[in-house]
């Protein structure tokens, strides 16, 4: 069993090789295939038109490591939050946020988070590894069926904006949403995608170089430098003059206004000036208390300062309601708590 290779490491066309070098057609690499991505199939047994000596030669080769959504919770406000089991019995989060014009997924990138935002509670987790892109998919089909159970339509933006940084695990997340946007995965758009990241800038340059077609936000919470680290430590090593790399898209900062931290006229002002290094738009978001500690949200007047202040600068700027609080499903709240 521990020597069995898992089925969705392979490419579609060395599925085919394989079905061909067992005396085959590599046509059947095919059907497998879609069985595997297409229909999310959680075991060989599930791939009803293959035969059965064939599928008991895969079960010979191969496992299909599917993650098990473990526990679901439903929030008052309709959101939903996936306790999801992977195959080595580590646990990840995952939340569909329904508005009345879209669903979302945020789907998580690692289990737990080497990263230290002390805001976050998913920080106070370590780090255990990251997810490979198989399990990334997972999450968004799982989503995907409970947005067609529940919602009775298609899930139509993913946010990479669950548990750990997405960008240090550049390649598996890169290889995730080739599936999700291929025909043979969920067939989505990749600009209905956004990549959340805490702001490493060697990697949002590669994104440029690899000239990506998804959106980037940033978790900015501040455009200047000592309150910056206070509130993201690690962002000692990379100062906000190293964050100013273009994308091919308008970058989206991510923002939350802390009272005593980030409500002020010089901490706006910052912002704005920030704003006009590249194309972009500010999301403000609601913050969730973690704990009584130094970050609790800022007062409607300290959030309306910053909006008035940004729109007069022709800077585009949107309030971001948190959703699910009552299941620790909220920004920043995800620490497989259920
Ligand atoms: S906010 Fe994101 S990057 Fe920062 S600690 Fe939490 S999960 Fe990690």
């Amino acid at each position: 069993m521990e020597n069995k290779k898992d089925i969705r490491a392979l490419t579609k066309d060395e599925l085919r090789d394989f079905f061909v070098q067992n005396g085959d057609k590599s046509f059947r690499g095919n059907q497998v295939y879609e069985w595997l991505w297409s229909k999310s199939a959680h075991s060989f047994e599930d791939m009803t038109n293959i035969s059965k000596e064939t599928r008991q030669m895969l079960e010979d080769h191969f496992v299909i490591n599917h993650i098990e959504v473990d526990t679901m919770q439903r929030s008052s406000d309709g959101t939903v939050k996936n306790a999801v089991r992977l195959h080595d019995g580590l646990i990840v989060e995952s939340v569909l946020i329904p508005t009345n014009t879209r669903t979302t997924a945020c789907v998580s990138s690692q289990v737990g988070c080497s990263l230290d935002c002390n805001f976050c509670a998913t920080a106070r987790l370590k780090k255990m590894r990251n997810l490979n892109p198989d399990e990334i998919f997972d999450q968004v089909a799982a989503i995907n069926q409970e947005s067609l159970l529940y919602y009775n339509h298609k899930l139509s933006n993913i946010v990479f904006m669950g548990m750990g940084e997405p960008l240090m695990n550049y390649n598996n997340v890169l290889k995730s949403i080739e599936k999700i946007t291929s025909p043979e995965g969920l067939g989505m758009s990749p600009k209905r995608i956004t990549v959340s990241t805490s702001g490493i800038p060697k990697m949002i340059k590669k994104l440029a170089d690899d000239d990506v077609k998804f959106n980037l936000a940033v978790s900015l919470h501040s455009a200047i430098d000592e309150v910056r680290s206070r509130i993201m430590p690690f962002s000692k090593a990379f100062p906000l003059k190293d964050l100013k790399e273009k994308t091919n898209s308008r970058i989206t900062y991510e923002y939350v206004v802390w009272a005593g931290i980030n409500d002020n006229k010089e901490a706006i002002n910052a912002l704005v000036k920030f704003c006009k290094y590249v194309p972009c738009k500010v999301n403000l978001i609601e913050y969730n208390p973690i704990d009584d500690g130094e970050f609790q949200q800022a007062t409607p007047q300290a959030i309306s300062d910053y909006i008035s202040i940004l729109e007069m600068n022709d800077v585009i700027v949107n309030v971001r309601k948190s959703r699910g609080k009552d299941i620790d499903a909220a920004c920043g709240q995800l620490a497989n708590k259920s």
